[in-house]
C-alpha cells in the first residue's frame, strides 16, 4: 500500500513506520519536527520518503496525498502544561491540522484513515475498565483538542464517506518514548533519572495505576485497523491491565522520592478492550515486565533527556497546579 504517516518522526509514528516498511509498504512521513526527531528514522532513511510538512500547509498536504491508500494520523502536540499555557497552538496543531488532513483525504479518496486518539478524553472515569461509551470529560486543552480531532474524524467519515477508525491509546510506552524539554510522560522522566542515578520522582504515594500499553501492541492495533473492512468506529487500545507506579519503580530497581499528587488526574486508567478484541481480533501481547526489560536494554536513548528533580518539576508544573486544582 501507498501510505502516509503524519508525525512519523515521533515516538509511536517511528515504530509504525518501521512496521509498515518491514511488511513491504511504501511510506511517506510528514512531520513538522516540532517535537518529532529525524534521528528516530535514521535507520530507515533509505527506505522512506521523509518530508518536512506542517498540516496547516494545505497545498502541500493535498499534493502529498495524491494516490495514497492509507493515512495514519499521528501528528499532534502532546503534554498537559504547554497546552494550558498556549491552548491556541494546540488548537492549530491538533484541530485545524486534522481538518486540513481530512479535507485532503476526501479530495484524494483515501481508502483508510486511522486517527490516534487519547484516553485522556475520559478525564476522571467513573467506570473501570472504561468502555468507549463512557462519559467524555476532557480536563485540559491537550485532551480537549485530541477529542475535537476525533469528533471531526468521525463526522467527516460519516458525511464525506472517508473510511476512518479512531484508536484511543492508553499510556503508550516503549523505546524512543518522548524526551522533549517539557515535563512529560512518566517513562521518559524515570529512565533519565535512573541513568543519572537520581531518585525517581513518584507522584503521590505511587499507588495510582495506569494502563501501560507497549508500543508494538499499539502499532499492531493501528495496522489491523487499517487492514480491516471495519470503518467509522472508535476503539480503546490498552494492555488489559492497570499497573501501579510503585510496581514500575520496583521493576526499574531504583531509589525514589515522593512529590505532590497532581490535580485533575485519575487514580486509575484501565481500558475496556473487549470491543477491539472481538471486532478487530486484536489483543495485547507484551507484559509490563517484558516491556520494561526492553526499555532497560535501550536506556542509553534517554542519556540526552532532561533530568527532572522535585524542584524543577514543581517549577514546570506551576500552571498545572494553578489552573487545574479544584476551584
Ligand atoms: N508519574 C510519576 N512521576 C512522574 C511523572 C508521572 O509518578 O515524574 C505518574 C503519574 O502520577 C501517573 C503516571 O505516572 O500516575 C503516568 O503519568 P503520565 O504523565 O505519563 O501519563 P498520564 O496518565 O498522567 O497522562
Amino acid at each position: 500500500m501507498n501510505t502516509i504517516v503524519t508525525g512519523g518522526a515521533g515516538f509511536i509514528g517511528s515504530h509504525l513506520v518501521e512496521h509498515l516498511i518491514s511488511l513491504g509498504h511504501k511510506v511517506t512521513v510528514l512531520d513538522n519536527f516540532s517535537t518529532g526527531r529525524s534521528e528516530n528514522l535514521d535507520h530507515l532513511i533509505k527506505k522512506i520518503k521523509l518530508i518536512e510538512c506542517d498540516l496547516n500547509n494545505e497545498d502541500k498536504l493535498n499534493k502529498m496525498l495524491e494516490n495514497v491508500d492509507w493515512v495514519f494520523h499521528l501528528a499532534a502536540l502532546a503534554d498537559i502544561v504547554p497546552s494550558i499555557q498556549d491552548p491556541q497552538k494546540y488548537f492549530n496543531a491538533n484541530v485545524s491540522g486534522t481538518i486540513n488532513l481530512l479535507k485532503a483525504c476526501s479530495a484524494n479518496n483515501v481508502s483508510k484513515l486511522i486517527y490516534s486518539a487519547s484516553s485522556s478524553c475520559y478525564g476522571i472515569p467513573s467506570v473501570y475498565p472504561t468502555p468507549e461509551e463512557a462519559t467524555i470529560n476532557p480536563q485540559y486543552p491537550y485532551a480537549l483538542t485530541k477529542r475535537m480531532g476525533e469528533e471531526l474524524v468521525m463526522h467527516w467519515s460519516h458525511v464525506y464517506n472517508i473510511p476512518a477508525i479512531s484508536l484511543r491509546f492508553f499510556n503508550v510506552y516503549g523505546p524512543r518514548s518522548r524526551t522533549s524539554g517539557t515535563y512529560g510522560a512518566v517513562f521518559g522522566v524515570f529512565l533519565a533519572q535512573k541513568l543519572a542515578d537520581q531518585p525517581l520522582t513518584v507522584v503521590g504515594d505511587g499507588t495510582q495505576t495506569r494502563d501501560f500499553t507497549f508500543v508494538s501492541d499499539v502499532v499492531d492495533a493501528i495496522y489491523v485497523s487499517a487492514k480491516s473492512n471495519i470503518k467509522n468506529k472508535i476503539f480503546n487500545v490498552g494492555s488489559g491491565k492497570s499497573i501501579s507506579i510503585n510496581y514500575i519503580t520496583k521493576l526499574l530497581n531504583a531509589k525514589t522520592v515522593n512529590i505532590p499528587k497532581r490535580p485533575a488526574e485519575p487514580d486509575v486508567t484501565f481500558a475496556d478492550i473487549s470491543k477491539i478484541k472481538s471486532e478487530l481480533n486484536w489483543q495485547p501481547k507484551v507484559s509490563i515486565e517484558e516491556g520494561i526489560k526492553v526499555l532497560l536494554d535501550n536506556i542509553e536513548y534517554w542519556g540526552n533527556a532532561p533530568i527532572w528533580t522535585p524542584e524543577t518539576i514543581s517549577q514546570a508544573t506551576k500552571d498545572w497546579f494553578h489552573y487545574l486544582s479544584e476551584k
